[in-house]
């Protein structure tokens, strides 16, 4: 997809050797993409490298002919492992000075923490290359700096995650405004979340009406464990923009409509509470193999009390006999793992707490416990209210906890369409 103008595209190097062993995650990264790409100057790639002189340049380098900017964040701190200042003025062959203004500033901070002499260590963090543009941070001793190189910018910044958006959000980011104003269209974008349809599925059906789809928009799925979100984006000024998405979402609603949650909602649950409080129900549920994930997912949701009266992890089979009343017969003959028994704990837990509609929810969510007929995966889950018992099982395939967060989707998602139809 080309943008309609000249556009900047932007480059991200995190330098830290705490970033590659996975003790930190990249959080620099994915903020500073959300912000460029609304911004206007998208980040086409990005680089995380050790606290080493040749990394830091091999990936400045390669930044360079990639990128019209290019934002460096880690290793300006005053110890030795922080390398990216001088490794990124010799790469651009600048020198460093020391800005007696930025040596006043540390010395103040130092000051004002009752430190009367500012540590010789820190006064590398006041060496800035020639020509750079000091940005300055309010929440730290390192500043910021800016330069210019041969029509490109680069900009490093301090890798403390709070400090390097303060910087952002203070200067960089007018200043990139400025520097690259009539260049910047920013990245536009909507979701539309789906649940109950595999991914390939509908990545199928949506290649069917792809030809529809005008030119300048792209297409994302995003498979999570509670459904796919197909991301619609644009990178065109605002008006044009919004013609695009409106007309992108009309291409595949048809085919997003029937898996597509109240309206566009992005949580089931959230959609499951309007149609609680709409129909003015009350909702009791009892869980097994869930263990209660269910009721958490509907209590996280604000405002849950005035329909939500309480849950039973019914995990032991003494638990769903004596408290929810299911028949020790039908136990026996159809095991815990059934639909009479998920059936039996969704009216049983109505009848419990006195709410008119229940939740009832039994499987097997792993990894052992499995049989040839009912296999790691299978769950049984039933929704009692006033106008009947609806019920429905499934396989659900990954580790425990996908069974489970799958599982919890599902019986919310029959929960939602029998209120639907009307309980
Ligand atoms: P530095 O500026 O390299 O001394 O890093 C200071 C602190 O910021 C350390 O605790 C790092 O783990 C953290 N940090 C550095 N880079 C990143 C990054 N890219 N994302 C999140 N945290 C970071
Ligand atoms: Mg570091």
């Amino acid at each position: 997809m080309c943008p309609e103008t000249n556009g900047v595209e932007a480059a991200v190097i995190a330098v830290g050797e705490e970033l590659l062993s996975g003790e930190t995650t990249d959080t620099n990264g994915s903020w500073l993409g959300r912000k460029l790409a609304a911004l206007g100057a998208p980040v086409v790639r990005r680089w995380v490298v050790g606290d080493d002189v040749e990394a830091i340049q091999a990936a400045l380098s390669a930044a360079l002919a990639e990128a019209d900017l290019i934002i460096v964040t880690g290793g300006l701190g005053p110890t030795r492992d922080d390398l990216t200042r001088p490794a990124v003025a010799d790469f651009l062959d600048l020198d460093l000075c020391s800005d007696p203004q930025i040596v006043d500033n540390l010395r103040k901070r130092f000051r004002a923490h009752g430190i009367a002499d500012l540590p010789a260590s820190n006064l590398s963090q006041a060496d800035v290359p020639r020509g750079a543009q000091v940005l300055t941070n309010k929440l730290g001793s390192a500043p910021g700096l800016l330069m210019e190189h041969e029509g490109r910018s680069v900009a490093l910044l301090p890798g403390v995650p709070r400090e390097m958006r303060g910087i952002f959000e203070d200067v960089l980011g007018d200043v990139i405004r400025d520097r690259y104003e009539g260049r910047l269209v920013p990245l536009v974008h909507r979701t539309l979340y789906t649940t109950g349809i595999a991914e390939s599925v509908l990545g199928e059906r949506v290649d069917e009406v792809r030809v529809g789809l005008p030119e300048d928009v792209d297409l994302a799925f995003l498979p999570s464990l509670r459904g796919v979100s197909i991301r619609i984006s644009t990178r065109s000024r605002a008006d044009a923009a919004a013609k695009l998405l409106d007309a992108a979402q009309a291409v595949l609603e048809p085919i997003v409509e029937p898996y597509r949650i109240g309206m566009g909602k992005r949580d089931l649950v959230e959609a499951v509470a309007e149609l609680l409080t709409k129909g003015s129900h009350t909702l009791a549920v009892a869980e097994s193999c869930t263990g209660g994930l269910i009721a958490k997912r509907i209590t996280d949701f604000p405002g849950a009390s005035t329909y939500f009266r309480g849950g039973v992890i019914a995990y032991a089979d003494r638990v769903k006999l004596e408290l929810l009343g299911i028949e020790e017969a039908v136990l026996v003959e159809t095991g815990a793992v059934s639909e009479a028994v998920a059936a039996g704990m969704a009216s049983g837990v109505a009848d419990l707490f006195k709410a008119d509609v229940g939740v009832g929810i039994t499987g097997i969510a792993g990894p052992g416990g499995g049989t040839s007929e009912k296999p790691v995966g299978t769950v049984w889950y039933a929704v009692a209210g006033p106008g009947g018992v609806r019920t429905s099982h499934g396989v659900f395939s990954g580790d425990r906890e996908a069974v489970r967060e799958r599982a919890s989707q599902a019986a919310l998602l029959l929960l939602y369409e029998m209120l639907e139809t009307g309980a």
